[in-house]
């Protein structure tokens, strides 16, 4: 995903328009969400000449599936996110790594932009860290996986967790009276 940017160069406010419909590449998600790769990702953007570089506005649009985080049913949603880059006619200076973060792209000695990182930085960071198939989904059962949207009345016989760790001593204890009273009789 390259923009052929050398109209822009020396013409401040100059516009050039891109909107085309490429193929996702790889990548473009974390483990349970993402785009898939090769899948339709649409981009409507418009690289304008400023003094410092190349600025790109505009939207890129994808579908979004996955698994649910809580019950793991498959999902899919579209996903659009604002674009707004720099691209700096400065060349990059190899020396300090620590200074190339997002906020600083540039554009290539060939006067191309390469739009992919900026896109993959926004798109993936624009996915859920927990992606739900819909915001009150009950999920599974903790204890044996059961979806609870079958019945949400579904439960075991459980204490509260926070008396779980007590209970357990208690038994210990009980198993040793048990102990002890063997022993003795
Ligand atoms: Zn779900
Ligand atoms: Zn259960």
């Amino acid at each position: 995903m390259h923009v052929d940017v050398k109209e822009l160069k020396g013409h401040p406010g100059a516009q050039q328009t891109l909107s085309t419909t490429v193929e996702a590449p790889a990548g473009l998600g974390t483990v349970l969400v993402g785009i898939a790769e090769g899948s339709e990702l649409h981009l409507d953007l418009r690289a304008e000449s400023v003094h410092e570089g190349v600025l790109l506005t505009g939207t890129a649009s994808a579908e979004v599936t996955g698994q649910c985080g809580r019950c793991l049913d498959p999902i899919s949603y579209p996903l659009t996110v604002d674009v707004m880059q720099l691209y700096s006619w400065e060349p990059q200076e190899a020396s300090s790594p620590e200074e190339d973060d997002e906020e600083t792209r540039h554009v290539t000695e060939g006067l191309h932009i390469d739009v992919e990182p900026a896109l993959r930085d926004l798109m993936v960071s624009a996915l859920p860290f927990q992606p739900v198939c819909r915001a009150d989904c009950p999920g599974l059962c903790s204890q044996c996986g059961f979806r609870m949207e079958e019945d949400p009345g579904h439960a075991h016989e459980q204490l509260d967790p926070r008396w779980a760790a007590l209970a357990g001593l208690a038994d210990q204890l009980n198993e040793s009276d048990e102990d002890g009273a063997a022993a003795s009789s």
